[in-house]
């Protein structure tokens, strides 16, 4: 016999969670079923390299989850299931050729001092730059934290024009449609400052030249000098735990290692999924699909369960490059040749320049292997000492930006064509790369994982291609347009079925937001159906008596 629910959660990544954790506070009786045996998705730790040693395997950097409005709300309830925070104050540099680096503190006077020096007019542009930030990041931060609607869209327009001004509403226009170079060549003058900010738009997928690209970089860049950079004490799956404890509170359930194969479909309403041991779930009320937007269409749903202009849509979303991650067991800090301090920062990109960001991001999306590979150097250890033995260190090495399918090294040294050929050789020339803004660090290596792009999907299916951020951030997907047009809202064309997820607006990071205005969105139509029912009812009633 079929289980009975409210609600029916197909997948436990942190949106599936935090959607899940609204409705069964709400009361409603949920389920949440989770293909892989652990929950949490793209968050998640685990010792991979050596006993003791805590590694992030995908995210670790919480602030997109520190500033959502779930944490605002359910911020106590997990510190009281556990989640403890470590941040750093310094947040972010960036390492160059010849034992040189610039980074990024908290605080503007900070910052500045490190600017300028390199070059007096770096800090004069960052300035600038800041100003820019305080009149428009209200207004980016708060139409990033609504709903795509059109009465959404249009009060935070209404606002800002009011707010702003007409030239503050051009600045703001100007800087949505830039591309990361434009912004930084308008602003800053070495080569140095512009890497880093521009670094910041291949963490999702944006080379330096393309549209639309600097509002991501320029708010992670400003956001960051704000509030440092925040992980969770112990592991990244620290905050899973958290979540899935506040679920069991509330009486929710979870069951790991089966995945759904379908969701059925009757009259137009989901009614419950199907799951690959064969057994049924019902859903009365939701079933809310914390999934890749082409494994709805494509797997997930029979043909015919959407309309075909829609159908056609979601089998179009676009993938971006992929992604690596090689962790790291050390017996030492990594020693910089830009001298100590740098182990104290959070993050230290290794790029260097924008033109290599550009030859990167050109190179994977035709095939090649990078030869001067993005590396995103997160010195984890530095933020939270508890993850490793007091002699050790983790280091989470994430590789950006990276073609899905290899059709050539143009460096000529790898011969294979698969990620699973190329992971561990690549992860040599990684290392190499490493060495030559760390020398001696190879020593320090204790152990290291190596994670390629196709690891990425085995361990998460909603990581097509390895691409982290599942699915392209370009203009042509986002805001209403993700994932598709129509569908903006989480709301689907099946009656009772929403979509959440990185493939949805807002878009990928942990910024819990799409299970959180999903969750309220099917709460609110609920007490609306609700109320009409009782209304309903008392009619019936009036008239028969
Ligand atoms: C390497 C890497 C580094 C990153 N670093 C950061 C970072 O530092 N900070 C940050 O903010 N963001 C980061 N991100 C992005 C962020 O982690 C993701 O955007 C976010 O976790 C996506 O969450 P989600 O709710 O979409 O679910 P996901 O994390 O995608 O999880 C979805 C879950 O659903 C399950 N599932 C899918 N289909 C089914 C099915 N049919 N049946 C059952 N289960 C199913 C999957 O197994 C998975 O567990 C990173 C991502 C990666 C990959």
């Amino acid at each position: 016999m079929a289980s009975t629910y409210d609600a029916v959660v197909v997948g436990a990544g942190h949106n599936g969670l935090v959607a899940a954790v609204m409705l069964a506070r709400a009361g409603w009786k949920v389920v949440v079923v989770e293909a892989n045996a652990r929950p949490g998705g793209a968050l998640m730790s685990a010792e991979v390299t050596r006993p003791g040693y805590v590694h992030d395997l995908f995210a670790t950097n919480l602030n997109l989850f520190l500033a959502s409005r779930f944490y605002a709300e359910f911020g106590d309830d997990l510190a009281r299931h556990g989640l403890r925070l470590r941040r750093s104050d310094l947040p972010y540099a960036n390492v160059f050729p010849g034992g040189r680096s610039v980074g990024v503190s908290v605080g503007l006077e900070s910052t500045l001092e490190r600017l300028r020096r390199l070059d007096p007019g770096d800090a004069q542009g960052w300035q600038r730059l800041h100003e820019l930030y305080e009149r428009v990041s209200s207004t980016l931060f708060g139409v990033y934290a609504s709903p795509i609607s059109s009465y959404g869209l249009t009060k935070a327009m209404v606002t800002a024009a009011r707010t702003l001004g007409r030239k503050g509403l051009a600045d703001l226009a100007q800087l949505v449609s830039s591309s990361c170079r434009e912004l930084v060549d308008a602003y800053l003058v070495s080569a140095e400052a512009k890497a880093l900010v521009a670094c910041w738009g291949l963490h999702l997928d944006f080379g330096p030249d393309v549209s639309g690209g600097a509002v991501f970089p320029f708010l992670e860049a400003f956001s960051d000098m704000q509030v440092g950079m925040s992980v969770a004490e112990g592991g990244a799956s620290c905050l899973v735990d958290a979540l899935c404890g506040l679920l069991r509170e509330h009486g929710g359930e979870l069951r790991t290692g089966v995945a759904v194969e379908r969701i059925l479909v009757t009259g137009g309403r989901a009614i419950g999924v199907e799951l690959a041991d064969g057994q049924h779930l019902q859903a009365a009320r939701a079933v809310v699909a914390n999934v890749s937007p082409t494994a709805l269409v494509g797997n997930l749903l029979a043909p015919g369960d959407l309309p075909e202009g829609i159908s056609r849509a979601l089998e179009r979303y676009a993938y971006g490059p992929a992604t690596m991650m090689v962790h790291l067991a050390l017996s030492k800090p990594v020693p910089w040749d830009a001298g100590d301090e740098l182990q104290r920062f959070a993050y230290v990109h290794v790029a260097p320049y924008v033109d290599d960001l550009a030859q990167t991001y050109a190179d994977a999306l035709a095939g090649r292997l990078p030869a001067e590979p993005l590396l995103v150097v997160g010195q984890t250890s530095s933020v939270d000492a508890t993850r490793a033995p007091a002699d050790g260190q983790v280091l989470w090495v994430q590789v950006r930006t990276l073609p899905t399918r290899i059709l050539t090294d143009p460096a000529g040294s790898l011969a294979g064509r698969s990620w699973d050929e190329a992971a561990e050789p690549f992860a040599d020339r990684v290392m190499a790369k490493l060495e030559r803004y760390a020398s001696g660090l190879g020593a320090a290596v204790l152990d290291r994982a190596v994670l390629s792009p196709a690891d990425l999907e085995r361990q998460n299916r909603n990581l097509v291609g390895g691409d982290s951020i599942a699915g392209s951030m370009h203009l042509r997907q986002t805001f209403g347009f993700r994932p598709a047009a129509g569908m903006a809202r989480y709301r689907t064309p099946v009656g009772g079925l929403v979509l959440v997820g990185a493939g949805t607006w807002p878009g990928p990071g942990l910024n819990a937001q799409s299970g959180y205005l999903a969750a309220r969105d099917l709460l609110s139509r609920a007490r609306w159906h609700d109320r009409f029912r009782q209304g309903q009812h008392r009619w019936q009633s009036r008239r028969a008596w």
